[in-house]
């Protein structure tokens, strides 16, 4: 098999390489949406590669992207996390939905602004009594001449306290079976009635918050889609979130197993020999994914929906979970001393098996969808 770029790819990635030489330096603390500072800084950098055409590549040109192929997003992954910058805007999810789904004229007034890293987008879906169960949510938003009319509570919002809107997914329909009475919505939060409160994490991350929604008033015309097509679209953005195009941290990945494995080869950090062999077990599990994520990619390219994310999803997550498990050990107690770094990013790691779907629910996927195995 042939890995190397083809030349187009290779132009792409070299004139990347360029620029970050170039401007990476003056945005190396973006750091997240954890404060207004942090936002601010973050948003500079999210800006600056999008001035530059490196975010939502693939979307089409007409709505701020460059209508490239989604190898190129992993191109714009790979290169970021090869240099530790800091990672790009996690809005490939939302803007594909948006993009295929909404009509003209909701694309013109959006897309921009979301490509462009104007404002800060998340994504209302979790709620109190329905995570996994994602059918049986109870947010509505009600059919009121020429809006919705929005009540209920999401939870887990990542970025909500950041965001100007938010992709809603609600019940307009109550008399429906569950699937098919759901919408999505787009919702400025600066709408009256809108009241976010934050959720600090065991990691110390202050970028979740519960969004509750009183008789907020939504235009018709931020509907994507059709009403009752927002499960399909949720589906639809899921298959993207897990992946390979947005997963920017398989290159991460092999940044923290070359500082791990140059700290037992230097001697700076002692490893006995069922340590030295997780390390070997964590980087052969690292290249698998490497691997594995080019051939979804070239999987990708034919069939974007498909369930295929869910392997994607269920692989990743081990990998990276074994590999912090292992930096973990390596590091013995003081590991745990600080707010930040290496204990941080293990907490993280946890959160993997949760966020865009639990272990259960994928391997739930996998099992009826990927290997047709009978329910139940
Ligand atoms: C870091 C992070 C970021 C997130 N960001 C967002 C966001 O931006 N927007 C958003 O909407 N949500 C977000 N979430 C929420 C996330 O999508 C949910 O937490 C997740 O879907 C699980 O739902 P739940 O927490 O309600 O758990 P539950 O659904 O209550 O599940 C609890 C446990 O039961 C298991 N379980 C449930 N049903 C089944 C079943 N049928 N078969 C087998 N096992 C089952 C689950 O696997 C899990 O282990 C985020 C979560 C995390 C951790």
């Amino acid at each position: 098999m042939d890995f190397s770029d083809a030349p187009a790819v290779a132009d792409f990635r070299a004139g990347l390489r360029a620029w970050l030489r170039d401007h990476l330096d003056e945005h190396r603390d973006a750091s997240g949406y954890e404060s207004a500072e942090s936002v601010e800084r973050t948003l500079r950098w999210h800006r600056a590669l999008a001035g530059a055409g490196y975010v939502g590549v693939s979307l089409p040109a007409a709505y701020g992207g460059r209508g490239l192929p989604d190898i190129y997003e992993a191109v714009v992954n790979e290169e970021l996390a090869a240099a530790a910058a800091p990672p790009p805007p996690p809005i490939g999810h939302i803007a594909h939905a948006i993009a295929d789904f909404a009509d003209e004229d909701l694309k013109a007034r959006v897309l921009p602004g979301l490509v462009g890293c104007e404002e800060v987008w998340c994504q209302g879906f979790s709620e109190p009594g329905a995570g996994s169960d994602l059918a049986g949510i109870s947010t509505t938003a009600t059919p009121d001449g020429d809006r919705f009319v929005v009540n209920g509570q999401k939870i887990w919002t990542s970025g909500a306290m950041w965001s100007r809107r938010c992709l809603l997914l609600a019940r307009t329909e109550t008399d429906l079976p569950r699937h098919r009475g759901l919408s999505m919505l787009v919702v400025d939060m600066e709408t009256p009635g809108v009241d976010r409160r934050e959720i600090v994490l065991a990691s110390g991350s202050r970028e979740f918050a519960e969004v509750f929604f009183d008789d907020v008033a939504v235009p018709a015309a931020d509907l994507i889609g059709e009403r009752g097509q927002g499960w399909r679209i949720a589906m639809h953005m899921l298959a993207y979130e897990r992946g390979p195009a947005d997963m920017g941290w398989v290159g991460r990945l092999g940044r923290v197993l070359a500082g791990a494995r140059d700290d037992v080869r230097s001697g700076r950090v002692t490893a006995d020999a069922p340590l030295r062999h997780r390390l070997a077990a964590a980087a052969v599990d690292v290249q698998v994914m490497q691997w594995h994520v080019t051939r979804s990619l070239a999987n990708r390219a034919a069939d974007s929906t498909g369930s295929g994310g869910s392997v994607d999803k269920l692989l990743a997550t081990r990998v990276e979970q074994n590999l912090y498990r292992v930096t973990a050990d390596l590091a013995g107690p003081s590991f745990t001393v600080g707010p930040s770094g290496p204990f941080a990013d293990y907490l993280w790691s946890r959160a993997q098996s949760i966020y865009g779907g639990t272990q259960q629910i994928q391997r739930q996927i996998v099992a009826q969808r990927v290997l047709g195995l009978p329910r139940g």
